[in-house]
């Protein structure tokens, strides 16, 4: 029986990301507030937020400060746009901040509301930069299969999933996919993680060979790739792809949308993958997620091309209304205050560590096939056979249920197909990350219960 707010939400709305058709019957789990890595429905039950809501709260729910970041910039200045030779404070200071705690040499900062427009931006750049440099066939980019970068038509493109793709005539042309760094599914028998990454550099190359190094610009990747199925790369498996970059000259695009600003337990994750980006994307956590925003981080060498061709055609002619919006700069000025202030990324590695001992002691579990993840994040993928790895058919929904018995338990967790993300807010406590994964082990025993009783 749904509530009234469940059938007036069915009557409404398209809901992102739903399987529109299940979702008439069962209808949305409507939240109403938040405090700490705690949620409350309308019933008031409180769930833990597994998932820091889209992998993005890291500061959790209610924090004061940001709340009054808001209110005092909503009050002095709520809107001013910084198109053709307009600024404001909280841009301009926000821009320093990244700029000053960038893993790479970053020249300038373009600022947007989402993940998605940050890449659609790098797209653009490259092409943009291609030009000014007198090169317009080098634009191919390169992404990864089971990669994610958002879902406007240039960065679903290069988003590698094939839901992101089927009907929606995706990917454009240019953008390419190589394989996905997953050493658990991909590997061939007995190859070592390390014979693994050097495979799949060499596949990069011969990719790169057989387009002609001439027409591919770049390659784009996630430190850690999350709604792939949180996919840690083999330690050496970046250093191999960056050598063959750097023999072609592709640019490194880190897409740090989501291990950015703590969440693998450094700053950013190109730090602890070994990536040395030239150009960065940022949004979710750039603002604990209270406001849109996001951001590209541009390198010298691209704005100074497209400096020249701004003298040649004038304007530079892409921007958006909110780039750079004061109140969402001034709550994500804030945020990196808070971050640096109270170490933030130091405590996320300490926590990471009983974060990750009791999700690989998961590994354990019956139902378990992998428990994998760095820092605070983590999921766990659910086999039929531990062996042979076999999934349980797609049909089955085998990972919709375990998060649908997490949810009973207090719990919100997301399963991408058969595996179950976790993602917590990075304030959680240690004490806090043992009652998730108690709730989640009585998830996937109740799991284990439903399949065993057919
Ligand atoms: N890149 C990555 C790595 C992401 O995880 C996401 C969102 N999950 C995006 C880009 C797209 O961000 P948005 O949903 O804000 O457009």
């Amino acid at each position: 029986m749904l509530s009234n707010l469940a059938v007036r939400d069915v009557e409404t709305l398209v809901h992102p990301y739903t399987n529109l058709a299940t979702f008439r019957e069962q209808g949305p789990l409507v939240i109403e507030r938040g405090e700490g890595i705690y949620v409350y429905d309308t019933a008031g039950k409180p769930y833990i937020e597994g998932l820091a809501g889209l992998w993005c709260t890291s500061l959790g729910f209610a924090n004061a400060e940001l709340v009054e970041a808001a209110r005092e910039q909503m009050a002095k200045l709520p809107f001013s746009q910084i198109f053709a030779g307009r600024s404001h404070d909280p841009a301009i200071a926000l821009g320093e901040k990244l700029k000053e705690i960038a893993p790479a040499a970053i020249s300038k900062v373009f600022f947007c509301s989402s993940g998605s427009e940050a890449n659609d931006t790098q797209v653009k750049l490259v092409w943009y930069m291609n030009n000014a440099l007198g090169r317009p066939a080098k634009k191919k980019i390169i992404s990864r299969i089971k990669a994610y970068h958002g879902v406007t038509i240039a960065s679903a493109s290069l988003t590698g999933l094939t839901a992101n793709h089927a009907d929606f005539d995706l990917p454009i042309a240019n953008i390419l996919h190589t394989a996905c760094p997953h050493h658990y599914r991909f590997a061939e028998a007995g190859e070592s993680e390390e014979a693994f990454a050097t495979r799949l550099a060499a596949e990069l190359e011969e990719m790169i060979l057989r387009e002609g190094p001439e027409t591919v610009a770049a390659f784009i990747a996630e430190p850690v790739m999350g709604a792939g199925g949180v996919i840690v790369p083999p330690r050496t498996y970046f250093p191999k792809i960056q050598a063959v970059l750097e023999r072609y000259d592709v640019m490194m695009i880190a897409d740090e949308v989501i291990c950015g600003f703590g969440r693998l337990g450094t700053l950013f994750g190109s730090t602890a993958l070994d990536i040395r980006p030239d150009s960065i994307s940022v949004a979710k956590a750039l603002s604990s997620a209270y406001l849109p925003i996001g951001a590209v981080m541009i390198p010298e060498r691209m704005y100074q091309a497209m400096l020249d061709e701004s003298r040649k055609i004038g304007t530079f002619g892409h921007g958006y209304t909110y780039s750079g919006h004061p109140v969402a700069a001034a709550v994500a000025l804030k945020t990196l205050e808070i971050y640096e202030r109270d170490d933030i990324v130091g405590h996320a590695a300490r926590v990471a560590v009983p974060f990750q001992r009791r999700l690989k002691a998961l590994a354990e579990h019956p139902l378990i096939g992998e428990a994998r993840g760095m820092g605070l994040v983590g999921a766990l993928e659910i086999v039929a056979d531990k062996a042979s790895k076999a999934p349980y058919p797609t049909a089955k929904g085998v990972g919709a249920r375990c998060t649908a018995l997490a949810l009973e338990e207090g719990l919100i967790v997301r399963n991408l197909g058969d595996s179950v993300a976790l993602c917590p807010p990075l304030i959680i406590t240690e004490a806090q990350v043992d009652d998730m994964f108690d709730r989640l082990t009585r998830a996937l025993d109740g799991t284990r219960d439903w399949i065993a009783a057919g």
